[in-house]
């Protein structure tokens, strides 16, 4: 069940809908007066009219980023209706005719191709060793998941333009650029613009634009999508899947068992680009965004070097997350993003930094002697008495100081804190999303 933000329930009232169901012999619209009093099973008669010759249970719609989601209850189809909601108006913001609300009807599967003995395929990424400094192999190939059909589908529809896009709010600054809510007319979607000034050689331009071509090819979701890249004068735009919850940075103290679930798309994240040779470089609390559907996405990791080193160029200073090693200046691999889990997830849990000497007013970059407490001191461990014994445990285990010892990508997968929370439950942290974003609201009187 998907917790529906009331905003958006209020707005379904307002207006009649179209939707649009999708058959193999064509679409057939019909229009819902009050979507808010649609019920799943009505829609179901409706679509079982249209193709009767089908055993429909139940219907699929695209979200923002072309994923399929499924609908099989009342929550499901308020959520989709909500989601659709907020479409529908932000198409009309931006002087748009809203597009139908497009399902695609499933049918039930018969038992004679029922899994009925539960096999299941394997397909975790192999665990990637250290990989700082490694080419791409075969094995990374296979997990490039999209075909190269969707792959030529994304490069032609998905190349944005400065002139198509429309900026509406800023979401936030960082060190290295601004980042903007916008509205992508051609794509019909909201996207997240971050605009970094960055004075470069067109030389230096391009192998920035080439060396983020793989962020195409990353399909997992716990990674944000990333939809193009463009130069306009001395900044570079880079479009992404726009996260309606912000970024884990801004909120309070986290409870545990919404931490939990977290920390297993993080690791899930983390998991898929070691699987693709590619460090993330940069974990922590702002690079970790929610939406209210309890989606928990990676961005900013590192894929280009070019970009890294243009724009360390501009801003001085030692990132606060990094782990000691790091610090120090000594090579580094997957066990230094793994520390910057511990340190971050440490940080959530307590609503502070761990190290009180350590005061991060504004962003993450310090001067290096600040952070030599890192470096020099025992890392700090969570309180046993307000945490559970396994969270306890993964950030201590996160947070060795000896990068050998903190644990590599099985282990952490399979780390008992990560299995007792890898439920799915989308639910926890959804419904925890809407709640602080209710309060936020309430708080700011809107
Ligand atoms: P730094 O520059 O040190 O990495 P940062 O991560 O806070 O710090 P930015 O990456 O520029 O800085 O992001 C600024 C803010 O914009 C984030 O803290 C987040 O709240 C918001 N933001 C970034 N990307 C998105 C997105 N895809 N959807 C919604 N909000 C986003
Ligand atoms: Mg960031």
């Amino acid at each position: 069940m998907l917790f529906v933000s009331l905003n958006s329930l209020r707005d379904m009232d307002t207006e009649a809908i179209v939707i649009r169901i999708k058959t193999p012999s064509g679409d057939m619209d019909s229009s819902v007066d009050c979507p808010s009093l649609l019920n799943f099973n009505d829609l179901l008669v409706a679509i079982r009219d249209v193709m009767p010759e089908a055993t429909v249970t139940a219907f699929e719609y695209e979200d923002e980023v072309g994923d399929r989601i499924t609908v099989r209850s009342d929550d499901e189809l308020k959520a989709m209706v909500s989601y659709y909601c907020n479409t529908m108006k932000d198409q009309r913001i931006n002087g748009l005719l809203p597009d139908p609300l497009q399902i695609f009807p499933r049918a039930g599967k018969t038992p004679g191709i029922r899994n009925i003995h539960g096999l299941k395929v394997n397909t975790r990424p192999n665990p990637a060793n250290d990989c700082a400094h490694t080419v791409p192999d075969s094995t990374t190939n296979n997990s490039l998941k999209k075909s190269s059909a969707e792959l030529k589908r994304i490069l032609s529809n998905g190349q944005i333009n400065a002139q198509d896009i429309h900026y509406q709010e800023q979401l936030g600054q960082g060190n290295g650029g601004t980042v903007y809510k916008a509205y992508h007319l051609l794509g019909r979607r909201v996207l997240a613009v971050k605009v970094i000034p960055l004075d470069i050689t067109v030389e230096l331009q391009k192998q920035i634009m080439s060396e983020l071509e793989i962020l195409y090819k990353c399909d997992s979701p716990y990674i944000i999508t990333f939809f193009g890249a463009f130069f306009v004068e001395n900044r570079i735009s880079i479009c992404t899947e726009f996260m309606d919850g912000g970024s884990l940075d801004v909120f309070k103290k986290i409870p545990e068992h919404v931490l939990g679930r977290i920390a297993v798309a993080v690791v899930k994240g983390l998991t898929y680009l070691w699987s693709l040779k590619i460090l993330h470089r940069d974990v922590k609390p702002s690079n970790m965004l929610v939406n209210t559907r309890g989606q928990v996405k990676l961005c900013d990791f590192g894929v280009s070097t070019q970009l890294v080193n243009s724009i360390a160029k501009t801003y001085v200073g030692t990132n606060a997350y990094m782990a000691p090693e790091r610090i120090s200046g000594e090579q580094y691999g997957i066990h230094a993003d793994v520390w910057s889990v511990g340190i971050s997830f440490m940080e959530l849990a307590l609503g502070m930094f761990p190290y009180p000497q350590i005061q991060k007013n504004q962003g993450s970059l310090m001067p290096l002697q600040l952070l030599q407490c890192i470096v020099d001191e025992d890392p700090p461990v969570l309180p046993v008495g307000q945490f559970s014994e396994k969270f306890v445990h993964f950030i201590t285990q996160c947070m060795r100081r000896q990068p050998k010892e903190r644990p590599a990508p099985n282990n952490l997968m399979d780390h008992p804190f990560i299995i007792q929370f890898n439920d799915g439950n989308a639910e926890v942290v959804s419904m925890w999303v809407c709640r602080c974003l209710e309060e936020r609201r309430a708080q700011q009187g809107l």
